[in-house]
Protein backbone atom coordinates (compact mmCIF):
# COMPACT_ATOMS: atom_id res chain seq x y z
CA UNK A 1 0.00 0.00 0.00
CA UNK A 2 1.59 3.63 -1.06
CA UNK A 3 2.25 5.53 2.25
CA UNK A 4 0.24 8.41 3.36
CA UNK A 5 2.76 11.26 4.12
CA UNK A 6 0.70 12.98 4.93
CA UNK A 7 -0.35 11.09 8.12
CA UNK A 8 3.22 10.69 8.88
CA UNK A 9 3.93 14.37 8.76
CA UNK A 10 0.58 15.40 11.21
CA UNK A 11 2.90 13.38 14.00
CA UNK A 12 5.37 16.00 14.05
CA UNK A 13 8.74 14.17 14.88
CA UNK A 14 8.33 13.94 18.72
CA UNK A 15 11.33 13.55 21.16
CA UNK A 16 13.41 14.55 18.46
CA UNK A 17 16.51 16.82 20.04
CA UNK A 18 19.12 16.93 17.39
CA UNK A 19 17.94 16.70 14.00
CA UNK A 20 21.23 16.39 11.08
CA UNK A 21 18.84 14.59 8.35
CA UNK A 22 19.68 17.96 6.42
CA UNK A 23 20.22 21.42 6.41
CA UNK A 24 16.62 21.92 5.51
CA UNK A 25 15.41 20.88 9.12
CA UNK A 26 15.97 24.44 9.62
CA UNK A 27 12.76 26.69 11.70
CA UNK A 28 12.64 30.21 10.09
CA UNK A 29 13.72 32.67 13.42
CA UNK A 30 11.75 35.07 15.17
CA UNK A 31 13.63 37.57 13.43
CA UNK A 32 13.03 36.52 10.15
CA UNK A 33 9.50 35.36 10.67
CA UNK A 34 9.60 39.30 11.81
CA UNK A 35 10.68 40.80 8.43
CA UNK A 36 8.23 38.38 6.55
CA UNK A 37 5.40 39.76 8.54
CA UNK A 38 6.28 43.46 7.44
CA UNK A 39 7.03 42.52 3.69
CA UNK A 40 5.67 44.87 1.50
CA UNK A 41 3.89 42.80 -1.11
CA UNK A 42 2.49 42.66 -4.58
CA UNK A 43 1.39 40.07 -7.56
CA UNK A 44 4.45 37.97 -8.19
CA UNK A 45 3.33 36.99 -10.92
CA UNK A 46 2.97 40.01 -12.81
CA UNK A 47 5.93 41.13 -11.75
CA UNK A 48 4.40 43.41 -9.11
CA UNK A 49 6.18 42.24 -5.71
CA UNK A 50 8.72 44.74 -4.03
CA UNK A 51 9.73 42.19 -2.35
CA UNK A 52 10.67 39.12 -4.58
CA UNK A 53 12.09 41.90 -7.23
CA UNK A 54 14.28 43.68 -3.86
CA UNK A 55 15.58 39.72 -3.59
CA UNK A 56 16.30 38.80 -7.04
CA UNK A 57 17.99 41.80 -8.02
CA UNK A 58 20.55 41.61 -4.26
CA UNK A 59 20.51 37.97 -5.56
CA UNK A 60 22.03 39.50 -9.07
CA UNK A 61 24.48 41.37 -8.01
CA UNK A 62 25.97 38.77 -5.43
CA UNK A 63 26.69 36.92 -8.43
CA UNK A 64 26.92 39.36 -10.47
CA UNK A 65 24.75 38.19 -13.51
CA UNK A 66 22.27 40.34 -15.40
CA UNK A 67 18.97 39.61 -13.59
CA UNK A 68 17.52 36.73 -11.49
CA UNK A 69 13.97 34.84 -10.75
CA UNK A 70 12.68 33.41 -7.25
CA UNK A 71 11.70 30.58 -7.54
CA UNK A 72 10.17 28.00 -5.03
CA UNK A 73 12.56 25.56 -4.53
CA UNK A 74 16.03 24.56 -6.01
CA UNK A 75 14.92 21.14 -8.07
CA UNK A 76 13.00 24.02 -9.59
CA UNK A 77 16.11 26.04 -10.42
CA UNK A 78 17.89 23.32 -11.51
CA UNK A 79 14.85 21.80 -13.57
CA UNK A 80 13.92 25.20 -15.12
CA UNK A 81 17.62 26.21 -16.13
CA UNK A 82 18.08 22.79 -17.71
CA UNK A 83 14.62 23.06 -19.72
CA UNK A 84 15.50 26.87 -20.50
CA UNK A 85 19.37 25.70 -22.01
CA UNK A 86 18.27 22.49 -23.54
CA UNK A 87 16.04 21.02 -26.02
CA UNK A 88 14.77 17.07 -26.70
CA UNK A 89 17.48 14.85 -27.61
CA UNK A 90 20.34 16.95 -25.66
CA UNK A 91 22.99 15.67 -23.38
CA UNK A 92 24.32 17.38 -19.89
CA UNK A 93 27.01 16.42 -18.68
CA UNK A 94 27.31 16.30 -15.08
CA UNK A 95 28.73 14.22 -11.78
CA UNK A 96 27.20 11.01 -11.08
CA UNK A 97 26.66 12.43 -7.69
CA UNK A 98 24.92 15.71 -8.51
CA UNK A 99 21.44 16.21 -7.47
CA UNK A 100 20.24 16.58 -11.26
CA UNK A 101 21.09 12.71 -11.17
CA UNK A 102 20.10 11.29 -8.31
CA UNK A 103 17.42 13.57 -6.87
CA UNK A 104 15.04 15.52 -9.46
CA UNK A 105 12.63 12.18 -10.83
CA UNK A 106 14.36 12.17 -13.69
CA UNK A 107 12.96 15.55 -14.91
CA UNK A 108 15.39 16.17 -17.08
CA UNK A 109 13.98 13.21 -19.50
CA UNK A 110 10.80 13.90 -18.58
CA UNK A 111 10.94 18.21 -19.19
CA UNK A 112 13.66 18.84 -21.44
CA UNK A 113 13.94 15.89 -22.91
CA UNK A 114 17.36 15.50 -22.45
CA UNK A 115 20.17 12.48 -21.24
CA UNK A 116 22.44 13.12 -18.67
CA UNK A 117 25.93 11.98 -19.14
CA UNK A 118 27.07 11.17 -15.46
CA UNK A 119 30.65 10.77 -15.01
CA UNK A 120 32.33 8.99 -12.11
CA UNK A 121 34.26 10.76 -10.27
CA UNK A 122 35.72 11.77 -6.72
CA UNK A 123 34.00 14.24 -4.13
CA UNK A 124 31.74 15.28 -7.40
CA UNK A 125 34.10 17.27 -8.89
CA UNK A 126 35.79 16.52 -12.22
CA UNK A 127 38.24 18.05 -14.82
CA UNK A 128 38.13 20.01 -18.56
CA UNK A 129 39.69 16.63 -19.57
CA UNK A 130 36.66 15.04 -18.23
CA UNK A 131 34.14 17.17 -20.11
CA UNK A 132 36.89 16.35 -23.13
CA UNK A 133 36.30 12.80 -22.83
CA UNK A 134 32.55 12.99 -22.46
CA UNK A 135 31.72 14.82 -25.40
CA UNK A 136 29.62 13.23 -27.80
CA UNK A 137 30.38 13.34 -31.76
CA UNK A 138 28.29 15.10 -33.81
CA UNK A 139 26.70 12.10 -35.54
CA UNK A 140 23.15 12.00 -36.71
CA UNK A 141 22.76 9.11 -34.72
CA UNK A 142 24.68 10.92 -31.28
CA UNK A 143 22.60 12.77 -28.56
CA UNK A 144 23.59 16.14 -28.81
CA UNK A 145 26.32 17.23 -26.09
CA UNK A 146 24.80 20.66 -24.90
CA UNK A 147 25.31 21.57 -21.15
CA UNK A 148 27.64 20.98 -18.61
CA UNK A 149 26.47 21.56 -14.59
CA UNK A 150 28.55 21.91 -12.22
CA UNK A 151 27.61 21.50 -8.23
CA UNK A 152 28.74 23.93 -5.83
CA UNK A 153 29.37 22.78 -2.92
CA UNK A 154 28.81 18.81 -4.35
CA UNK A 155 26.22 17.46 -1.83
CA UNK A 156 26.63 13.80 -2.37
CA UNK A 157 30.67 14.29 -2.88
CA UNK A 158 30.64 15.15 0.39
CA UNK A 159 29.87 18.82 0.77
CA UNK A 160 32.90 19.21 -1.28
CA UNK A 161 33.95 23.00 -2.10
CA UNK A 162 34.68 22.92 -6.43
CA UNK A 163 38.36 24.90 -6.40
CA UNK A 164 38.38 27.39 -8.92
CA UNK A 165 41.14 25.98 -10.98
CA UNK A 166 38.36 23.17 -11.47
CA UNK A 167 36.22 25.83 -12.21
CA UNK A 168 38.02 27.63 -14.65
CA UNK A 169 39.26 24.15 -16.49
CA UNK A 170 35.63 22.77 -16.92
CA UNK A 171 34.24 26.15 -18.23
CA UNK A 172 37.36 26.49 -20.91
CA UNK A 173 37.05 23.19 -22.08
CA UNK A 174 33.33 23.58 -21.72
CA UNK A 175 33.76 26.80 -24.23
CA UNK A 176 35.43 25.18 -26.71
CA UNK A 177 33.31 22.66 -27.50
CA UNK A 178 30.91 25.57 -27.29
CA UNK A 179 28.62 23.92 -24.42
CA UNK A 180 26.46 26.00 -22.00
CA UNK A 181 27.34 26.28 -18.15
CA UNK A 182 24.98 25.95 -15.34
CA UNK A 183 26.18 25.96 -12.00
CA UNK A 184 23.60 24.16 -9.14
CA UNK A 185 24.73 26.67 -6.25
CA UNK A 186 22.21 25.44 -3.56
CA UNK A 187 25.35 25.72 -1.36
CA UNK A 188 27.10 28.06 -3.06
CA UNK A 189 27.66 30.43 0.09
CA UNK A 190 29.09 27.13 1.94
CA UNK A 191 31.88 27.25 -0.46
CA UNK A 192 31.94 30.88 -0.31
CA UNK A 193 32.71 30.84 3.21
CA UNK A 194 34.66 27.57 3.62
CA UNK A 195 36.79 29.48 0.90
CA UNK A 196 36.88 32.27 1.08
CA UNK A 197 36.37 33.07 -2.81
CA UNK A 198 33.55 35.43 -3.63
CA UNK A 199 30.45 34.23 -5.18
CA UNK A 200 30.48 36.01 -7.98
CA UNK A 201 33.95 34.83 -8.66
CA UNK A 202 32.91 31.11 -8.43
CA UNK A 203 30.04 31.91 -10.98
CA UNK A 204 31.51 34.16 -13.48
CA UNK A 205 32.07 31.45 -15.66
CA UNK A 206 28.41 30.06 -15.94
CA UNK A 207 25.40 30.80 -17.60
CA UNK A 208 23.34 30.58 -15.11
CA UNK A 209 23.71 29.66 -11.42
CA UNK A 210 21.17 29.38 -8.01
CA UNK A 211 21.01 29.57 -5.12
CA UNK A 212 18.62 27.79 -2.52
CA UNK A 213 17.65 30.02 0.25
CA UNK A 214 16.18 27.03 2.01
CA UNK A 215 19.39 25.10 2.75
CA UNK A 216 22.01 26.53 4.95
CA UNK A 217 20.60 30.16 4.46
CA UNK A 218 17.80 28.86 7.06
CA UNK A 219 14.50 30.37 4.70
CA UNK A 220 11.39 27.97 4.38
CA UNK A 221 10.94 28.20 0.80
CA UNK A 222 12.46 29.53 -2.22
CA UNK A 223 15.44 29.52 -4.55
CA UNK A 224 16.68 32.19 -7.03
CA UNK A 225 18.00 31.33 -10.07
CA UNK A 226 20.43 34.19 -11.81
CA UNK A 227 21.35 34.37 -15.83
CA UNK A 228 21.47 36.65 -18.54
CA UNK A 229 18.44 38.78 -19.16
CA UNK A 230 17.42 36.88 -22.49
CA UNK A 231 17.58 33.39 -20.09
CA UNK A 232 15.56 34.72 -17.48
CA UNK A 233 12.95 35.69 -20.06
CA UNK A 234 12.91 32.63 -21.43
CA UNK A 235 12.76 30.97 -17.47
CA UNK A 236 9.87 32.98 -16.63
CA UNK A 237 7.85 30.96 -19.22
CA UNK A 238 9.30 27.73 -17.44
CA UNK A 239 7.93 28.86 -14.20
CA UNK A 240 4.54 30.02 -15.45
CA UNK A 241 3.93 26.42 -17.33
CA UNK A 242 5.31 24.55 -13.61
CA UNK A 243 3.15 26.71 -11.92
CA UNK A 244 5.83 28.24 -10.05
CA UNK A 245 4.69 32.00 -10.65
CA UNK A 246 3.31 32.98 -7.57
CA UNK A 247 1.37 35.91 -5.85
CA UNK A 248 2.09 38.14 -2.73
CA UNK A 249 5.21 36.23 -2.70
CA UNK A 250 7.21 38.74 -1.02
CA UNK A 251 6.54 37.22 2.33
CA UNK A 252 8.95 34.29 1.27
CA UNK A 253 11.27 36.67 -0.49
CA UNK A 254 11.52 38.62 2.61
CA UNK A 255 12.86 35.86 4.18
CA UNK A 256 15.56 35.31 2.21
CA UNK A 257 16.68 39.10 2.19
CA UNK A 258 16.88 38.57 5.40
CA UNK A 259 18.91 35.23 5.02
CA UNK A 260 21.21 36.90 2.92
CA UNK A 261 22.08 39.69 5.65
CA UNK A 262 22.45 37.66 8.70
CA UNK A 263 22.78 33.55 7.61
CA UNK A 264 25.59 34.02 5.24
CA UNK A 265 28.86 34.40 7.39
CA UNK A 266 27.26 32.59 10.25
CA UNK A 267 27.52 29.48 8.36
CA UNK A 268 31.15 28.98 9.10
CA UNK A 269 29.81 28.05 12.72
CA UNK A 270 28.25 25.09 10.86
CA UNK A 271 31.29 24.06 9.23
CA UNK A 272 33.11 24.24 12.43
CA UNK A 273 30.43 21.87 13.92
CA UNK A 274 30.95 19.04 11.43
CA UNK A 275 34.16 19.07 11.93
CA UNK A 276 33.78 18.54 15.37
CA UNK A 277 31.26 15.98 14.94
CA UNK A 278 33.30 13.91 12.86
CA UNK A 279 36.27 14.54 14.91
CA UNK A 280 34.22 13.07 17.72
CA UNK A 281 32.96 10.08 15.68
CA UNK A 282 36.11 9.37 13.55
CA UNK A 283 37.40 6.44 16.43
CA UNK A 284 34.37 4.75 17.16
CA UNK A 285 34.88 1.50 16.43
CA UNK A 286 33.64 0.09 12.63
CA UNK A 287 32.94 4.08 11.68
CA UNK A 288 35.25 5.29 8.69
CA UNK A 289 35.64 8.74 7.44
CA UNK A 290 38.06 11.37 7.21
CA UNK A 291 37.96 14.21 9.00
CA UNK A 292 40.38 16.18 6.28
CA UNK A 293 37.62 15.63 3.76
CA UNK A 294 34.96 17.64 5.79
CA UNK A 295 34.84 20.88 4.28
CA UNK A 296 31.65 22.16 4.57
CA UNK A 297 28.56 21.07 6.52
CA UNK A 298 27.99 17.43 5.33
CA UNK A 299 29.55 15.08 7.20
CA UNK A 300 29.52 11.39 5.48
CA UNK A 301 30.59 8.64 6.92
CA UNK A 302 30.58 4.27 6.01
CA UNK A 303 29.46 2.41 8.88
CA UNK A 304 29.74 -1.43 7.53
CA UNK A 305 32.98 -1.98 9.93
CA UNK A 306 30.46 -2.01 12.68
CA UNK A 307 28.24 -5.11 11.79
CA UNK A 308 25.34 -2.47 11.45
CA UNK A 309 23.30 -1.24 8.86
CA UNK A 310 22.95 2.38 8.21
CA UNK A 311 18.79 2.20 8.32
CA UNK A 312 19.70 0.23 11.79
CA UNK A 313 22.23 2.76 13.17
CA UNK A 314 19.34 5.60 12.61
CA UNK A 315 17.02 3.53 13.92
CA UNK A 316 18.74 3.02 17.08
CA UNK A 317 19.63 6.79 17.09
CA UNK A 318 16.31 7.96 16.73
CA UNK A 319 14.83 6.48 19.46
CA UNK A 320 17.18 8.47 21.81
CA UNK A 321 16.39 11.91 19.96
CA UNK A 322 19.16 11.87 17.46
CA UNK A 323 18.34 11.73 13.76
CA UNK A 324 21.05 10.99 11.02
CA UNK A 325 20.39 10.23 7.56
CA UNK A 326 20.88 7.04 5.36
CA UNK A 327 22.50 7.29 2.48
CA UNK A 328 22.61 3.59 1.26
CA UNK A 329 23.12 0.09 2.90
CA UNK A 330 26.23 1.31 4.94
CA UNK A 331 26.72 5.27 4.00
CA UNK A 332 25.42 7.81 6.46
CA UNK A 333 25.22 11.65 6.33
CA UNK A 334 24.82 14.08 9.03
CA UNK A 335 24.24 18.04 8.48
CA UNK A 336 25.35 20.69 10.43
CA UNK A 337 22.64 24.31 10.33
CA UNK A 338 21.25 26.75 11.78
CA UNK A 339 19.31 24.78 14.47
CA UNK A 340 22.22 22.91 15.96
CA UNK A 341 24.32 23.90 17.93
CA UNK A 342 27.70 22.51 19.21
CA UNK A 343 26.17 20.83 22.67
CA UNK A 344 23.52 19.40 19.81
CA UNK A 345 26.45 17.31 17.29
CA UNK A 346 28.35 16.64 20.71
CA UNK A 347 25.10 14.80 21.85
CA UNK A 348 24.61 13.01 18.69
CA UNK A 349 28.41 11.74 18.12
CA UNK A 350 28.15 10.79 21.52
CA UNK A 351 24.76 8.85 21.16
CA UNK A 352 26.60 7.76 18.42
CA UNK A 353 29.59 6.04 20.30
CA UNK A 354 26.83 4.73 22.97
CA UNK A 355 24.26 3.09 20.17
CA UNK A 356 27.60 1.32 18.69
CA UNK A 357 28.90 -0.04 21.58
CA UNK A 358 25.58 -1.23 22.82
CA UNK A 359 25.39 -4.64 21.28
C1 LIG B 1 18.68 20.40 -2.04
C2 LIG B 1 19.42 20.45 -3.32
C3 LIG B 1 18.76 20.76 -4.50
C4 LIG B 1 17.27 20.94 -4.59
O1 LIG B 1 16.79 21.92 -3.79
P1 LIG B 1 15.30 21.87 -3.17
O2 LIG B 1 15.15 23.24 -2.64
O3 LIG B 1 15.32 20.79 -2.14
O4 LIG B 1 14.39 21.55 -4.29
C5 LIG B 1 19.51 20.83 -5.66
N1 LIG B 1 20.83 20.64 -5.63
C6 LIG B 1 21.50 20.34 -4.51
C7 LIG B 1 22.97 20.16 -4.56
C8 LIG B 1 20.82 20.22 -3.32
O5 LIG B 1 21.48 19.89 -2.21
Amino acid sequence: MPKDRNAVRTNALPDLRVDLVSDTATRPTAAMRAAMAAAAVGDEQRGEDPTVNLLCGRVAALLAKETALFLPSGTMCNQIAVATHCRPGDEIIAAEASHIVTSESAGAAVLAGSFVRAIACARGIFSGDDVTAAMRARKPKSPRSRLVAVEQTNNRGGGSVWPLAAIQSVAKSARSHGLALHMDGARLMNAVVASGIAAKVYAAPFDSVWLDLSKGLGCPIGGVLAGPKAFIEEAWTWKHRLGGAMRQAGILAAAGIYALDHHVERLAEDHDNARAFAARIADIPGVRLDPAEVETNLVFFDVEGTGRTGSDIAALLRARGVRIGVEDRYRMRAVTHLDVDRAGVEEAAETLRLVLADR
